[in-house]
This record gives structure tokens, sequence and C-alpha cells, in this order.
């Protein structure tokens, strides 16, 4: 198997992290936070290891400032339905994954809020420009996904912070294709708070994510139960994190997360130096093949996601039989409607290769031969 999903979820995994997870699953049985035993307590530090390394990676304000949630679905959940009021309007960009979409539209459906999509250039950049253009007094919160999942472009973030900063308004950044990969924190990207996976670029196990919260952002908690603390009240307590992580936690998850990212990030600038030069000989191969039309655009930054169209069959009828000479890609829009709107792919989808740190320089050639003699049949 030629694994290329590593946009879906990282794999495989460094060994450690599932060493990590086994380790906590035969060892540390007892519940985190909840009692005094040594159980308990070992699983706690465990969890208080992989918050401060979060927050030292991602410049948050404390430890304590780093949410553990089931994935970057909850964590975008989290930061957008617990900020936002009646009345609000919110900026996002047209390459939002349905972890925001989704979020955003049905509020919108509710008649709670407004929602502005941000047009891009021709390269699908959001400029600085367009962005100051866009906000108004009832601007309430901006989200942008830091790089698309379907076309790989990263967004000038840190220079939109900049518009958004000066106006008042609040940035929430997706960084699920990004974290463990580009550089990521709330200050270099001067982000209000940057929901993650833990599963991809960070490369731990499925289930796990992070909403980081900067400076003077609280928003409503999702879930309320047990933390463990404070059990007298009957109210949520306001503390950081307990305030936002209700009920037993995904311990051998956070585990295996606090591995990964261990590895992550100790090796990132060499994991961005490789993960770009696959990409680029996968994008390079792919274009000297007539028979598809190739997303994205090499005129600005992309990370290692690699969409292509071919013109002659259907995307999935392509997949598929690359899946059966044993390539993993994904076809279809990635739960990304909107991005394909605009690259006009809404309806055919695209074939998407996600390049990780276990790929090679050999398997990504093979998936261009693959391809080229698939096509040449058309
Ligand atoms: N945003 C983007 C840009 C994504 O690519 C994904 C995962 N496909 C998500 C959000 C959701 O992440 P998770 O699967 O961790 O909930």
């Amino acid at each position: 198997m030629i694994y290329l999903d590593n946009a879906a979820t990282s794999w495989p995994k460094p060994p450690m992290v599932a060493r990590a997870m086994m380790g906590t699953l035969l060892k540390l049985g007892g519940n985190p936070g909840r009692s005094g035993h040594k159980l308990s307590l070992c699983g706690g530090r465990i969890m208080e290891r992989c918050r401060e390394l979060l927050a030292a990676h991602l410049d948050a304000p404390s430890a304590d400032n780093v949410i553990f949630t089931s994935g970057c679905t909850e964590a975008l959940n989290l930061a957008i339905r617990g900020s936002l009021y009646k009345g609000d309007e919110v900026l996002c960009s047209h390459a939002e994954h349905n972890a925001v979409m989704r979020v955003l539209k049905s509020l919108e459906a509710e008649g709670s809020i407004t929602v502005k999509v941000l047009r891009p250039d021709g390269n699908g950049i959001i400029s600085p420009e367009i962005l100051s253009a866009a906000v108004s007094p009832r601007t309430a919160l901006c989200v942008l996904c830091h790089a698309s999942n379907v076309t790989g472009v990263v967004q000038p973030v840190e220079k939109l912070s900049a518009v958004l900063k000066k106006r008042g308004v609040p940035l929430l950044v997706d960084a699920a294709q990004t974290a463990g990969i580009l550089p990521v924190s709330l200050k270099r990207l001067g982000a209000d708070m940057i929901a993650l996976p833990g599963h991809k670029g960070l490369l731990g196990p499925h289930g796990t994510g992070v909403l980081v919260l900067g400076p003077g952002m609280a928003p409503r908690p999702l879930t309320m139960g047990g933390t463990g603390s404070l059990s007298e009240s009957m109210l949520q307590p306001s503390s950081l994190p307990d305030r936002y992580e209700s009920g037993t936690p995904n311990l051998p998850g956070i585990a295996g997360l606090l591995a990964g990212a261990r590895f992550a990030l100790s090796h990132r600038q060499e994991i961005e130096e490789y993960e770009g030069q696959l990409a680029r000989r996968l994008r390079d191969g792919l274009r000297s093949i007539r028979q598809l039309r190739l997303l994205g655009s090499d005129a600005v930054p992309m990370v290692g996601v690699v969409s292509f169209v071919p013109t002659l069959c259907d995307p999935g009828e392509l997949c598929d039989r690359l899946a059966r000479e044993g390539f993993a890609l994904r076809a279809g829009l990635h739960c990304a409607p909107s991005v394909h709107q605009w690259q006009g792919t809404l309806e055919s989808g695209a074939c998407r290769a996600s390049v990780g740190i276990y790929n090679t320089e050999d398997e990504v050639d093979r998936l261009v031969d693959a391809v080229r003699r698939m096509l040449s049949g058309y």
C-alpha cells in the first residue's frame, strides 16, 4: 500500500505513538484528574506534559489555554458556537472545510448570524484589501483556513491578522493542514484562537485535537459535566481548562498525541522541507500529463496536498483504479464544497494525493507513472 491520504489523517504514525498509547492502557488505567491515587495522578501528568509542549509551540498564554478536543471539528465548533451572539456577522474564506462552513451556515439559517464568504484572487489568496473592505462594525469573528485541504494553498494569515487587529476583530485559524508542518502559533499568525487536529501533522492518533485560546478568549463551553474539580458546585467551573473539558478525557489519545507531537515539533522544519519537496515533485510529474488538470497554484506557498481532475474520466473511477493497484488517495469534494465551487470542480470533484513524512520520492514517481498509464487509455 502506498498511503497518500495524509490530509485525512497521517499514517503510519511514529512507533512511539502506539507504544505510548499501549502504555496508558496497560499501566495507567486510572481516570486523570479524578482521584488521588497513583494511576489517576500519572494520567493527569501525561495530559499536563502534552499541554505544556503544545502551549510552548503555539505561544499560548499558559498550558491551561490548550483545550483538548476530539479533533479539529470539535475545536472549531467550540470556538465558533461559543463566541457568537445573535446579530453578529462572521467573515470566512472560500476555502473553509465543512467543519467551519456547516457551523456558520446553520447559525445563519437559524437567523442568528450573517456570513460573508471572502473572494480570493486567481491564485486562491485572500488579500488584505479584500478582507479590509469586508469588515463592518457588526463583524464579530473572522475564520480562516490556514491551508486548503483541497488545493494546498496557504493563506497569508500573518498579513490578514494585521488588518483584523486594527479593526478589533478576533481571528480563529483552522490549522488542520498546517499544524506540525508550518510554523503555527498565536503570535506568528497573529491569531486569537487556533483549532488543530492531533492526528494529522502532529502525528497523534485519531480522535485528538486542540483549541488554543489566546488572551481574553473565553467562548461559552459546548459541553458541561464532571471535571473532577469543584464538584460541590452545580455550575460549570470557570477556570481553564476545566471549563471546556467535561467527562473522562481521551488519555490513550493524548498520550499518543504527546509522543507524536514531540517527534513532529522537534523535526518541524525538516518535515516542512521534505513534504514540500515531495509535493513539488508530484505536481511537476502530474503537470506533464495532458489528460488532467492540476488544482492550486505554483505562484503561491502550498502544503503537501495535491488535487487533480482527470479531464476524460471520473475522479472517483481513477481513484478506484489506483486503489486496486495499492495507492490510497481520496476522491470527491473532501468536505470542502466551497473551494471546489471556486475551482469549478463542484460537479466532478477531484483526486487528492497528500504526502506525509513516511512517503518517498519513489512512491510519488510510481503514482505519477500509474496515473499517466491509466489516463493514456482514454
Ligand atoms: N479543517 C480542515 C481544513 C480539514 O482538512 C479537516 C480534516 N479533513 C478538518 C477541519 C476537520 O478535522 P478533524 O477530522 O480533526 O475533525
